[in-house]
């Protein structure tokens, strides 16, 4: 089983990209023997979660709002993670929490959190999901007429009113609208939506809504400032807006270095030209691609690496002037507060996902292909793929071997493209079966959004690390 395969000297491997790692992180992956055994008790792949980060992003929101003298509510965005252990964290330290399906929400109300600390944003809203908002006095954001509709009829039939906000789009950003397939577009909702509601007493109007693609600053701040100029409107009418949502998108930043992450797209650039040997499986652009003996197209990932994350990515934001005003300042003056709804920003640094080698081989073309016990859909985002290196942990007995190679990784699903990392990755030791390898900072979408069980695998097990060190099942096993 071990006879060694012959390694390519020089070969061609992607640049580094290396990850911010947490301490919780470094201690976890000096202690071989403890992966081992959880790997060994709950099988590959497991994700392993820390909440104190989650809590720590938290904090640092909260403290950029009040420098801006904001009300506020931070929802942390339910949807990219599916642990239990989050939404507690969130109670427990009083964050709000932003739910998208009945499941969702119902499971923060089970938990014990009160309806005025969440919010429902669902894109298909039920009637079993309305009437379970409205009768725990959750705020609604709605998005057509027919939810209107419908929400109106259910609070109608619970004598009661729904509190609502509405979800705005259509913003024109240097001349160009803003496509969204969500929300009310802006010049409808002066007209349309405002005489929907008006003089609708089963409806309770809070505020508005947006969530923009993307990653712009600037389409933030200019959206705030049409948002604001739009509850002058309302006001103007006796329709009182109480807060402002911007959704989420916040940018994290996943990697050490901007050096690295510009080496490696040039890199990619060059290879994708024909002009350097191939980074990527079978010389994947990841979104660049030669057309006409040219290159075309954009890098289709995250972008990994940037200098402004998390909070000083909305301080940016609240800073950014329209008109020659902040937009903090067009809020505070109104007295509007501010709501947002970071997912993957708030999981910045909370999980990690360790899989385990089961096998190695050279395919035709000469590469080395090292099977993971896992699928892609347990390392996937709409991402083209996940740039950060993984750590590499070699089990005790192949420690001493100091052979690096390069590698790609590939999944257990009967498909071609069922590769866990599309890069080629330098791994510093020669693999063997029963190595591990640990993925960083996967906690937000990565590990779970686009996770299945095809060929009836088991989805991947949600593992908790507590303050005295202690790891154990998170709760949403026992769902
Ligand atoms: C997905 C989503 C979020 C969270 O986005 P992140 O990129 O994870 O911060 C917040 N609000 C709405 C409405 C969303 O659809």
């Amino acid at each position: 089983m071990d006879t060694p395969l012959v390694i390519d000297k020089g070969v061609t491997i992607c640049p580094p990209l290396t990850a911010i790692q947490a301490d919780w992180m470094k201690d976890l992956l000096e202690n071989r023997d403890k992966l081992r055994s959880l790997i060994d008790q709950y099988g590959s792949p497991i994700n392993i979660h820390s909440t104190v980060p989650f809590v720590e992003n938290y904090k640092e929101y909260v403290s950029t709002l009040q420098t801006h003298r904001l009300d506020h509510k931070i929802f942390y965005a339910r949807k990219a993670n599916k642990c239990l252990a989050f939404v507690k964290a969130a109670h427990e330290n009083g964050f709000c929490v932003d739910t998208a399906s009945y499941n969702e929400l119902k499971q923060c109300l089970d938990l014990g959190m009160d309806g005025s600390r969440l919010v429902l944003t669902a894109a298909i809203k039920t009637e079993q999901l309305i009437r379970l908002a409205i009768e725990n006095g959750v705020l609604i954001i709605l998005d057509n007429v027919d939810e209107i509709e419908v929400v109106s009829k259910i609070a109608r039939e619970l004598e009661t009113a729904a509190p609502i906000g509405i979800r705005v789009s259509g913003f024109e950003v240097n001349g160009e609208k803003l496509y969204s397939r969500f929300g009310f577009d802006i010049d409808e909702t002066k007209t349309v939506v405002f005489n929907h509601i008006k003089s609708n007493s089963s409806l309770i109007f809070q505020g508005f809504h947006f969530h923009l693609n993307g990653y712009s600053i600037e389409q933030r701040a200019v959206a705030l400032a049409a948002v604001a100029e739009l509850s002058d409107v309302f006001a103007a009418h006796g329709m009182d807006t109480k807060f402002i949502d911007i959704g989420g998108g916040l940018l994290m930043n996943y990697l050490q270095s901007g050096e690295q992450w510009q080496y490696f797209i040039d890199t990619l650039k060059s290879a994708v030209s024909g002009e350097a040997d191939p980074v990527t499986f079978q010389n994947n652009g990841l979104g660049f691609q030669m057309i006409d003996g040219e290159l075309k197209g954009e890098l289709a990932t995250y972008p990994y690496y940037n200098e402004s994350p998390r909070d000083r990515f909305l301080d940016k934001v609240l800073s950014y002037t329209v008109g020659g005003q902040a937009v903090a300042k067009m809020l505070a003056d109104r007295g509007i507060a501010l709501h947002l709804e970071p997912g993957r920003s708030l999981l910045d640094q909370t999980g990690i996902t360790l899989a385990e080698v089961i096998y190695r081989k050279r395919d035709s073309q000469g590469n080395l292909l090292v099977g993971l016990n896992m699928n892609r859909t347990q390392l996937c985002s709409s991402s083209a793929d996940y740039l950060l290196d993984p750590v590499y942990l070699p089990a005790e007995n192949n420690m001493a071997n100091n052979d690096p190679v390069g590698v790609y990784f590939v999944g257990a699903y009967c498909l071609e493209q069922d590769l866990i990392l599309k890069r080629k990755i330098a791994i510093p030791h020669y693999p063997q079966v029963g190595d591990l390898v640990c993925f960083l900072n996967t906690a937000g979408y990565m590990m779970h959004f686009y996770e299945t069980e095809a060929h009836q695998f088991n989805l991947s097990t949600n593992l908790i690390l507590h303050a005295d060190d202690a790891i154990s099942l998170d709760d949403v096993h026992k769902v």
